[in-house]
């Protein structure tokens, strides 16, 4: 058996940096993690890090053009790349917990048997864990939707799977149309094979603004990606060396050859095998563990962090909820979810779309009287000199107080812009500061002067 005041199960981004600040306070920590192969979490090991890595190379690839041939001899490279960049990242996540004279890493999956005790099934028998203290950061796992023969057939992939592919697919159909599948969808038209996106529901990117989801579709097929929409996947079959896709669309049946198929249709909170019940830790209707705002469970010595606890799947957002574990632990308790600020994202197409707060239609519901800027990218001098042009700036203003209340910014380097306005909103500024405010140049940033000096009543 061994003890500890803080057992963290799962080596996700809260998990891991709260384990060296607790170790650092004198306290001494357990952290579980069943895999090997995911020492530092999903994100540098299969998720943000390794698709930015290829996304990177495919944008590159892209660019040199060539034969077919030539664009798979770079993503077999692109692949062995990323997975040299994975497996020292992870290395030295590991190290970084393991050396640590305040921290065991112990290998296995992590089972609840009571509220202050855990089973791990090691590789070389069971262990028996017991915490003062226990911080559950599993992750999520992938959904895969019953569709018969996907998870059958020889090309299904899980953007997980999909990553260790070292033959590019000529063809690839990806079911789902969310922020994942859109990701890898750009990524792989650049690296040269021929995308096409599935999506059951009518809107593309229903949750965004309306012409920046409408710019951003137009891109892509600008860029020869084809996007169905209002079309449900019937079955899916290997036939010879290729999977035939089956479609039920408006206008009647579609079959569709591939020769991969990705599900990127979510990820929902990973909660499988940890038993919570065993230590009185209750679940949402989604299955997500349920947390307050300072991200305790029902049991108060027991915290969620990240993913599991059922909030946006981003790994900052599973950081800022150990910022928040710290608070209550080490510090004055005073930061929740609810003091979050305003949180951004980015997906990473080609140009990358960038958003934080409301879009108009959202603020004209909340009762704000919005004023709007729009800018399109050709007239961003840095835009010519990136030689992508493509894209639209758009921004959110309450007329009443001068104050962001959200930005929508399809551009080159929208990810990096973005994190200002984040900050712009949090700290309560008028937009006229950031459009008054100098820019170095050229910088896509510098765009701001511009998209903030026109703001016209929303005619929405
Ligand atoms: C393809 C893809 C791209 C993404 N890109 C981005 C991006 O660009 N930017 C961004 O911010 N987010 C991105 N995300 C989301 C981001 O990866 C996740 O939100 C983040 O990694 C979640 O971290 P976490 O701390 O919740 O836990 P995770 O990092 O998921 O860690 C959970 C760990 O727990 C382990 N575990 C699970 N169950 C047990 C158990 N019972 N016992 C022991 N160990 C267990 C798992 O093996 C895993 O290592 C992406 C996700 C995907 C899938």
């Amino acid at each position: 058996m061994k003890k500890a005041d803080a057992v963290i199960i799962g080596f996700g981004k809260g998990g891991k940096t709260l384990a060296g600040a607790l170790a650092g306070a004198g306290k001494s920590v357990i952290m579980i993690e069943k895999s090997e192969e995911m020492y530092g979490g999903t994100c540098i090991n299969v998720a943000c890090i390794p698709t930015k890595s290829l996304i990177h190379s495919a944008a590159l690839s892209a660019a040199a053009g060539g034969e077919f041939s030539d664009k798979a001899a770079r993503y077999a490279e692109a692949i062995d790349k990323k997975n040299l960049l994975t497996s020292t990242l992870r290395n030295k996540n590991y190290h970084k917990l393991a050396d640590h004279p305040g921290i065991t890493v112990l290998t296995g999956t992590a089972s609840f048997t009571g509220p202050h005790s855990v089973n791990v099934e090691t590789a070389d028998g069971t262990v028996l864990v017991e915490g003062g203290q226990i911080f559950i950061n599993t992750g999520a796992r992938p959904f895969v939707p019953p569709i018969p023969g996907l998870k059958e057939s020889r090309y299904f992939y899980l953007s997980e799977t999909m990553m260790e592919l070292r033959e590019l697919p000529r063809r690839l159909v990806i079911i789902g149309g969310g922020y994942i599948g859109m990701e890898f969808a750009s990524m792989y038209a650049n690296f040269g094979s021929e995308v096409t996106v599935i999506q059951d529901g009518e809107a593309f990117l229903p949750r965004e603004d309306r012409e920046i989801a409408q710019a951003v579709l137009s891109s892509l097929n600008s860029r020869g990606i084809r996007v169905l929409l209002s079309v449900q996947v019937e079955k899916v079959e290997d036939q010879d060396d290729q999977a035939v896709v089956t479609l039920k669309t408006p206008d009647g049946s579609l079959e569709l050859t591939a020769d991969a198929v990705l599900a990127a249709t979510g990820r929902r909170p990973n909660v499988s095998g940890l038993n919570p019940e065993a230590a009185g830790v209750e679940l949402t209707s989604r299955g997500a563990v349920l947390t307050d705002a300072q991200l305790k469970t029902s049991v108060p010595h027991i915290w969620a962090m990240g993913d599991v606890a059922g909030g946006l799947q981003f790994t900052y957002i599973s950081l800022d909820d150990f910022r928040i574990v710290k608070s209550q632990l080490l510090g004055d308790g005073s930061r929740t979810t609810q003091n979050r600020g305003a949180v951004p994202y980015s997906v990473f197409l080609d140009p990358p779309f960038s958003r934080v707060g409301l879009t108009e239609q959202e603020a004209l519901e909340q009762g704000f009287h919005v004023g709007v800027g729009r800018l399109q990218v050709a007239a961003i001098p840095k835009a010519l000199v990136l030689n992508n042009t493509t894209g639209l700036l758009k921004a959110v203003i309450d007329l009443d107080t001068g104050r962001i209340l959200g930005a929508h910014l399809f551009c080159e380097e929208s990810h990096e812009m973005i994190n200002l306005v984040k900050l712009a909103i949090d700290a309560g500024l008028p937009y006229t500061l950031l459009r008054d405010s100098i820019y170095t140049h050229p910088t896509m940033s510098e765009a701001f002067n511009e998209l903030l000096t026109n703001i016209v009543p929303s005619r929405v």
